[in-house]
């Protein structure tokens, strides 16, 4: 059989522990016998990261930046623990955080839906995209405990000098207070990021904050989006029949749950954080969730939305089979590929890509599935390891 080709290379960037695992496993039984994989490979596991002070990272992001398309497998973000399990000399960064600020990217989340493992939500008959802005708000603020009474105010020193005051509360005995913010530059792309998005999955854009109470902080937002749709992108969504429409987050909750699904749903930062965990689990499960962080320069990078999945990890070094559920990594490699042959004009690699996915689901539709699924599926099941599941999906393909 002839290989399809590729033109330009993936950026290929591995990780740790179980998922590094899988992630050769795709690769040798899913991939490489269909596909002359071009890749260029970066070694994102935490002892290279160390090895490399971390450098690898940036590497791995530039390479992004100059070819467009990224996989990325789960990888560590160290804490106190793991500087002693690696040995590390640092704690270094969150990848995923390193990758975001260099790229400027937002993070669409959508889940893999299978016949048999229904939501919880009777209406939802297609998948929800939560895109999470990813940057400020709660995640950046300052906070301080008022020991007594008191005034707090907000003070804002223009560069020539000049302040602003506003009143946050007269305090007449003990209480918290709290300092948030956020840039237009960060909204702006968040927004462009979004609309993009839309267009390119041809899905409809929700997007919803609580501007009635939040007068100026929200209502920027909502304003940036609006400016940015009408300027930019309204006609593009009218020649492709979407639609973008801003609506309070109140009626954006009780709109999502009485909706059929299959549209994108962008929130600020809080939100999108607690929102997209349950949409998650009100989809399934974490481990059939796909993640991808789209620039505002359209650069790409596609990965699982779950993590290295340690606990499993160890009972593989002990020699024990595992059911650790490879299908969101399987999907980040699809979504790649797929990407990548939209853009080199490569059909076969595109449609490769969906036959891969459509072996995926069958496969499970079928009754073959890792335990995590079998013990959500309704009908006939089958819970095999992660290699027989494997197996049985090349032999599907
Ligand atoms: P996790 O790796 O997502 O795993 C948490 C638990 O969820 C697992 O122990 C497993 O439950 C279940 N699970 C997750 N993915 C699964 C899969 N594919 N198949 C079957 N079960 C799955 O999260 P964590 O244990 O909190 O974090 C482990 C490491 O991953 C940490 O070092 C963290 O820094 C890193 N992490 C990386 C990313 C990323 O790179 N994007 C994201 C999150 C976390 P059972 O053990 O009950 O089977
Ligand atoms: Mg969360």
């Amino acid at each position: 059989m002839q290989k399809i080709a590729m033109k330009t290379p993936l950026v290929e960037m591995d990780g740790d522990e179980m998922t590094r695992v899988i992630w050769k496993w795709i690769k040798e039984t899913l991939l490489e016998p269909y596909i002359d994989l071009k890749t260029e490979y970066y070694d994102l596991g935490l002892p290279q990261r160390e090895k490399t002070g971390d450098q690898v990272t940036i590497d791995a992001a530039k390479a992004t930046e100059k070819y467009g398309v990224a996989v990325k497998c789960a990888t560590i973000t160290p804490n106190a623990q793991r500087v002693e399990e690696y040995n590390l000399t640092k704690m270094w960064k969150s990848p995923n955080a390193t990758i975001r600020a260099l790229l400027d990217g937002t993070v669409f989340r959508a889940p893999i839906t299978v016949r048999g493992v229904e939501p919880s939500v009777r209406t939802w008959k297609a998948p929800i995209t939560i895109a999470r802005h990813a940057y400020g708000d709660v995640y950046k603020n300052t906070e301080v405990k008022i020991p007594g009474a008191g005034k707090v105010e907000l003070v804002y020193t223009a560069q020539d000098g000049t302040q602003t005051r506003e009143l946050v509360h007269a305090f007449e005995g003990p209480g918290i207070v709290q300092g948030q913010h956020n840039v237009d530059a960060s909204i702006s792309s968040f927004a462009r990021a979004c609309f993009a998005y839309a267009l390119d999955t041809k899905q409809d854009l929700w997007f919803s904050t609580k501007d009635t109470i939040s007068k100026v902080y929200d209502h920027n937002f909502k304003d940036i989006f609006a400016e940015i749709y009408e300027t930019e992108y309204k006609e593009k969504f009218e020649a492709l029949g979407i639609e973008y429409f801003y609506t309070l987050i109140d009626d954006a909750v009780a709109r999502v749950i009485r909706s059929k699904g299959g549209f994108i749903w962008a929130l600020k930062n809080y939100d999108g954080d607690v929102m997209s965990d349950m949409v998650a689990t009100a989809f399934g499960s974490l481990s059939m969730m796909t993640s991808v962080l789209v620039s505002p320069k359209g650069y790409y990078e596609y990965e699982a939305a779950h993590g290295t999945v340690t606990r499993h990890y160890y009972r593989y070094l002990k020699g024990e089979e595992t059911g650790t559920n490879p299908v969101a990594t399987i999907f980040a490699w699809t979504g790649a590929l797929r990407k990548r042959g939209e853009l080199d004009g490569l059909a076969d690699l595109s449609a490769f890509a969906d036959k891969l996915e459509k072996a995926t689901i069958d496969t499970i539709e079928s009754g073959v599935m890792t335990g995590d699924l079998a013990a959500m599926y309704a009908g006939e099941k089958q819970a095999v390891n992660c290699r027989q599941f494997l197996a049985a999906i090349a032999q599907r393909l």
